[in-house]
């Protein structure tokens, strides 16, 4: 049994009341965690407040940076249980379950070293003054955090913030907490101190929503779904509280014919297969050169048959999907597509020591998407990769930014002249040229345009949204 971590202590729900921890490799509950409240909530942003006030905006940013350090390397020593609880709670295979937890150390690592190289600027002014600025931090930040990859959000979100200088109250997914509640407490036990950060667990609408209508929250990171999105901001908006929404995408993946495909193809799939799709970054369009169309398909299919579906522990290609909804949702979207005639290029298969029980979801390939259909717009959120063919640079950059989203985009091609342009011309918040990098680096600001949100996360740029910029101009004696 689980409980909220609020000013370095467990602490159950005042509602009494829990949720069930389910394992999607077999649809088991094993665990319970609570289902929070709005009065956790306040508990927790109290806890974060009197802990800002007495104790974090004092310590100095070195010290913080060394805090996060020795957060860092504690993750490290715990990475076996790190990657053990979020493969069971998140179906994960063990490779990307223990991906996520040392990319979570290194997120630690990266803004245990940013903290003291935050600095403000001297501006020129009238004579007689001396202009400078100062990156403060907001105070207490709040969380609100997705089922996909808890472990590596909450590192780079809250990461960010407290080497900035805030505390943090963190609202985990329902369907994905137990990593957090550990690094939480591995969080006290390396000395941070009562109330730096603190985890509410429960559902959106009751806790998350609590959370994003506080008023001792003054600034919020938001990780998840377009529509959900919306309503935090709406309820940021009440009370002109700054928000980072980091949302969906439908990223393309556009390859030339004079793209390198042996390099391309395993990048290719491995970008739309990575934890069965459920990426925000996912690559899950592929446009492709009309001149090698049909070859680049036939390698697609091949390479997808290959693919492997099954329980998280047998660590294959895939696991399953979270839960039985978002199946439901992809197996939803593939009907769809074969109502309009979409024709199906490949798929993978589930092995058959899979439980019936749990939720998995083999991967597939269609072609011809037209790029009005639903599969070319909205997001899947699982292993289905939708392929069309382009004539020229222009169609492709066509077809590339026709949907709502502005998240991610490759190119694949050997033209350096062509690279820029399309770099240029592609709406949305990274481009990657002859790779993808759908768990890019901690180093490469990240986040999206149009409805895939706006702020960035990661990098150093992150520190500016954790932080507000104060202008002292001081006029000589
Ligand atoms: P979701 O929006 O349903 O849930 C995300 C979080 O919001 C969860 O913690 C949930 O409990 C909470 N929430 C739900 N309703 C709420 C409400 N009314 N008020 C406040 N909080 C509420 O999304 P999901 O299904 O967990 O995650 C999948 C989505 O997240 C996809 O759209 C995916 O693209 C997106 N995502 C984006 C990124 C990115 O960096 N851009 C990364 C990962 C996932």
């Amino acid at each position: 049994m689980q409980h909220h971590f609020i000013a370095n202590a467990s602490v159950p729900s005042t509602s009494g009341r829990t949720i069930a921890v389910i394992d999607p490799s077999d649809g088991q509950p094993f665990d319970e965690i609570p289902r929070g409240t709005a009065e956790d909530i306040d508990a927790a942003v109290h806890a974060a407040r009197q802990c800002w006030r007495a104790v974090w905006h004092k310590t100095s940013a070195a010290d913080r940076g060394r805090l996060l350090m020795r957060l860092s390397h504690k993750v490290l020593e715990h990475a076996d249980e790190l990657t053990a609880l979020e493969q069971r709670d998140c179906g994960k295979p063990t490779k990307q379950a223990r991906a996520d937890a040392l990319a979570l150390a290194r997120y630690f690592e990266f803004y245990a070293g940013a903290c003291d190289k935050l600095h403000g600027e001297t501006i020129p002014y009238l004579d007689g003054y001396s202009v400078f600025t100062w990156r403060e931090p907001h105070g207490v930040t709040g969380h609100v955090i997705p089922w996909n990859y808890p472990m590596q959000i909450f590192g780079r979100s809250v990461g960010g913030a407290l080497a900035a200088g805030n505390v943090c109250v963190v609202k985990p997914a329902e369907d994905a907490c137990l990593s957090l509640i550990r690094v939480a407490q591995l969080a006290a036990e390396v000395g941070f101190p009562a109330g730096a950060l603190n985890i509410v667990t429960g559902y959106g609408h009751e806790v998350g929503d609590a959370l994003a209508r506080h008023p001792g929250i003054d600034h919020i990171s938001f990780t998840g779904s377009p529509r959900v999105g919306t309503l935090i901001q709406q309820a940021a908006a009440e009370r002109h509280c700054p928000v980072t929404l980091e949302l969906g995408g439908k990223s393309p993946q556009i390859v030339f014919a004079d793209a390198d495909l042996d390099a391309a193809v395993p990048v290719l799939i491995n970008a739309i297969v990575q934890n069965a799709g459920q990426t925000c970054s996912a690559g899950s369009r592929v446009l492709i050169d009309s001149l090698i169309y049909e070859p680049l398909l036939e390698r697609l299919g091949q390479a997808f048959s290959a693919l492997r579906v099954g329980p998280a522990a047998m660590d294959l290609d895939l696991g399953p999907l979270i839960r039985q909804t978002q199946q439901q949702r992809v197996w939803d979207f593939l009907s769809d597509a074969q109502v309009a005639g979409i024709p199906l290029v490949a798929q993978g298969s589930v092995v058959d020591e899979a439980p019936d029980t749990g939720y998995y979801q083999a991967p597939t390939l269609l072609r011809d998407v037209p790029v009005q259909h639903r599969l070319a717009q909205e997001e899947v959120f699982g292993p289905v990769l939708a392929a069309m063919s382009f004539d020229d640079e222009d169609h492709a950059i066509e077809l590339a930014n026709a949907t709502q989203f502005g998240l991610v985009a490759g190119v694949w091609t050997r033209d350096g002249a062509r690279q820029f342009r399309m770099a240029r011309r592609l709406q949305c918040g990274q481009v990657f040229i002859n790779n993808y990098g759908a768990a890019g680096g901690v180093e490469l600001p990240f986040g999206g345009v149009k409805s895939s949100g706006y702020g960035r996360e990661k990098g150093m740029e992150a520190l500016y949204g954790f932080t507000t910029l104060k202008t002292v101009a001081v006029r000589h004696g």
